[in-house]
């Protein structure tokens, strides 16, 4: 907290709104500094040895700069979070469906951007069910997370959040990027994150994007990653919705004289509205003349390919047969493996599979 500037966006603070910030933050984030440990990271590798750390972008979504930000951020393989203006979103829904396909997380920043705490408890509310709704009503989830605007916060607030199972969402690092920072200088805030934090910046300025590459390439040199922000904590932590190469497995009983199968699915590869994954069926102990696997994705999700394979559908959509091209058989104990990408719509859990002979 010490090294951190104590300024809030657009605006002086004053030293009453400095303590109370101050002890926001510390009971947010200030704990960090205790807690975190500098783990070894293996020699030149670049990964998430060192912890999370959160990228946020407020007062968007904006047509003239939130596609080239994500753009940005999806090139560099970060995930941020996106404090969105209410009526920004309803202007502009199909850009905060862009933020959610991009793998982005999204919060609440009010309706319209008001000094929160000059409002009353009603247009408190106001400000905050309506962006709920809103952001609701373009990307199919309400967010979890709300961060006023200003930073400005107190406990009619705090009761009115609570209310809508928000948690208060801060900063430990402020970019100035609002202040005219340079992007140097904004390259230069991001590079004092720690596991856990969070940095404020915003949707609207080139030298914010322009900062993105050496953002990047400076977390990934003390392996730090950028994750979400917890609704329980408001700290950085690994996403919870990036399963790292789940495998599930499934073994479907058989007919009698026709074998078994076993079916594995992996996660292969992954951009940011979609991922790769892949199946495969291996013979149990006697050979197999055929096999057919079950997958079943998750609503919104959708199967935008396959390969190896046949495809049929149910009418949800959301269940696909497979069978194999050509001749199924299997020696025993012999495998074989089919794909298929998945658009993800927001939703990243992993398919259940299973298996069946013939
Ligand atoms: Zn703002």
């Amino acid at each position: 907290m010490s090294r951190t500037a104590v300024t809030v966006a657009g605006r002086p603070v004053t030293r009453g709104a400095r303590r109370r910030l101050a002890a926001t933050l510390a009971g947010a984030v200030g704990l960090l500094g205790a807690l975190a440990v500098a783990l070894p990271s293996p020699a030149g590798a670049a990964d998430c040895s060192a912890g999370y750390v959160a990228l946020t972008y407020d007062d968007g979504p904006k047509p003239a700069t939130t596609t080239t930000l994500l753009n940005a951020l999806r090139s560099a393989g970060l995930r941020a979070t996106f404090f969105n203006q209410g009526n920004a979103v309803q202007a502009n829904p199909a850009l905060a469906r862009a933020q959610r396909d991009a793998g982005m997380w999204i919060g609440n920043h009010s309706w319209s951007h008001p000094h929160m705490t000059q409002l009353n408890q009603a247009q408190m509310t106001t400000e905050i069910s309506q962006t709920q709704q809103a952001i609701q009503n373009a990307t199919g989830t309400a967010p979890r997370l709300f961060r006023p605007p200003y930073g400005e916060t107190n406990n009619t607030l705090k009761t009115v959040q609570a209310q809508f199972g928000l948690t208060e969402v801060l900063w430990n690092v402020d970019s100035q990027d609002w202040n005219n920072a340079s992007t140097a200088q904004i390259v230069q805030a991001a590079s004092t994150l720690q596991n856990g934090g969070v940095i404020l910046m915003h949707d609207g300025y080139q030298t914010t994007i322009n900062a993105i590459p050496q953002i990047a390439a400076n977390l990934a040199s003390r392996n730090l990653c950028t994750g979400m922000i917890s609704p329980t904590t408001g700290r950085a932590v690994a996403p919870t919705d990036t399963p790292t190469t789940t495998t599930t497995t499934t073994t479907t009983s058989s007919q009698p004289g026709t074998g078994s199968c076993t079916a594995t699915y992996r996660e292969s590869q992954r951009w940011g509205d979609r991922f790769n994954g892949e199946v495969t069926i291996r013979a149990g102990s006697a050979p197999i003349s055929s096999w057919t696997a079950t997958v079943t994705v998750t609503s919104p999700q959708k199967v935008s390919a396959t390969w190896n394979g046949t495809p049929s559908w149910d009418s949800s959509g959301n269940v696909m047969t497979m069978k194999p091209n050509g001749n199924g058989s299997l020696a025993a104990g012999a495998s074989t493996t089919f794909g298929f990408t998945v658009m993800a719509n927001g939703q990243w859990r992993a398919p259940t599979v299973s298996c069946r002979t013939p």
